[in-house]
């Protein structure tokens, strides 16, 4: 069992050991059963991961309630995001996005020359999904419609039943692929995930998974896909080859298992969360509601200078994310980091500073 971080230790940072706030790691660390178990793959890892890769797939489908042959594993989500869309690249072929997003969509469709077309916001950053639809319906070739889940980085989900009907309407030159990196942090029950269309029967779907954030596995870098049998047969012709990370796998085997560390994990962000709003909250600053384990939120200040002033600091925080000007997305540490955090914060607004 696990209990979490004191919260009375407030966390001491200095310029080598910086709070690390600007990447959505997890800070944890990964569970001690996964860590356990990439040691113990070590003296194996001069061969390839043969035996365990199957077990992993067959693990994760039934988690998700599919057939085995509907799971791919990728070099964590990223290589998801590339293969699914290389797999869809076709003449005349658009890739379909909010404009404030994940940038891996965007990043990867320009290297195929697709065409990309960013749909605006709605208020405080929503995701216009009739936007989407319209932006697709409009196009006179192939869509491929790239949706974070919660979103990146803004931190907010909409509502699964927002998509659904349109997934079900099956419409023609049109694939989704949604990228659920986050969605074990999720408390608002609008949002559910994307597998149940899978399992269904959906095959216009392609769900992206990560073992990068709950399980705070983002340097073993395993991933993997869900969608119909002949989708990941697609799919799979584009990653880079069938084997993975012999530690990676290992350690993804155990923690899907460590029930108490994911609990823990999610828990911890919870109240990593509560202590942010409440900073946030008392220097009056807007922030969107988080559903992850980062918040946004308007910086007090030009948000280049807020990165410097939070640096000196010893705290690290998001980069620009256009064309949200002035919006800073900071990831949650552990709740002895965020302690340190909202104390630096109450103090720089003292002094005039924030
Ligand atoms: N998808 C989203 C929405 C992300 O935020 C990230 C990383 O931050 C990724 C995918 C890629 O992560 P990884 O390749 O480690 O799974």
């Amino acid at each position: 069992s696990f209990s979490l971080p004191m919260l009375e230790n407030v966390a001491i940072p200095d310029v080598n050991n910086p709070v690390r706030l600007n990447f959505n790691e997890n800070a944890l660390g990964m569970s001690p059963r996964a860590k356990q178990a990439a040691i113990d793959a070590v003296p194996k890892a001069n061969r390839y991961a043969k035996a365990e890769m199957p077990l992993l797939n067959k693990r994760l489908a039934k988690h998700h309630k599919v057939d085995d042959t509907q799971i791919l594993l990728t070099a964590g989500s990223s290589e998801g995001i590339r293969s699914a869309i290389a797999a869809f690249v076709k003449p005349n072929t658009q890739l379909v996005i909010p404009e404030l997003t994940y940038g891996d969509g965007e990043h990867f469709a320009k290297i195929f020359n697709l065409k990309i077309t960013k749909v605006p916001s709605l208020p405080d950053w929503q995701i216009d999904i009739k936007g989407i639809q319209k932006a697709a319906e409009d196009y006179n070739g192939f869509s491929i419609v790239y949706l974070v889940n919660p979103n990146n980085p803004t931190s907010t989900v909409f509502a699964t039943s927002e998509i659904e009907s349109w997934i079900k309407s099956k419409p023609k030159n049109t694939i989704f692929i949604v990228d659920e990196a986050y969605a074990e942090f999720v408390n608002d029950p609008a949002f559910e995930s994307v597998d149940k269309l899978i399992t269904q029967g959906y095959d216009n779907v392609i769900l992206l998974k990560t073992f990068s954030k709950i399980h705070a596995m983002a340097g073993l870098r395993v991933g993997y896909v869900v969608s119909s049998v002949e989708n990941i047969k697609n799919i799979a012709q584009y990653i880079a080859g069938e084997k993975l990370n012999y530690c990676g796998v290992c350690a993804a085997l155990a923690s899907i298992d460590d029930q108490p560390f994911l609990t823990y994990s999610k828990k911890a962000v919870d109240v990593s969360r509560q202590i942010m709003e409440k900073a946030l909250s008392d220097l009056g600053l807007h922030y969107l509601k988080s559903q992850t384990n980062f918040m946004f939120h308007k910086s007090p200040i030009d948000l280049k200078d807020y990165r410097e002033l939070m640096k000196n600091n010893f705290i690290l925080i998001g980069r620009d994310f256009n064309p949200a000007t002035n919006w800073c997305r900071i990831s949650l540490g552990s709740p002895s980091e965020m302690l340190y955090v909202a104390k630096v914060m109450r103090e720089l607004k003292e002094k005039g500073k924030i």
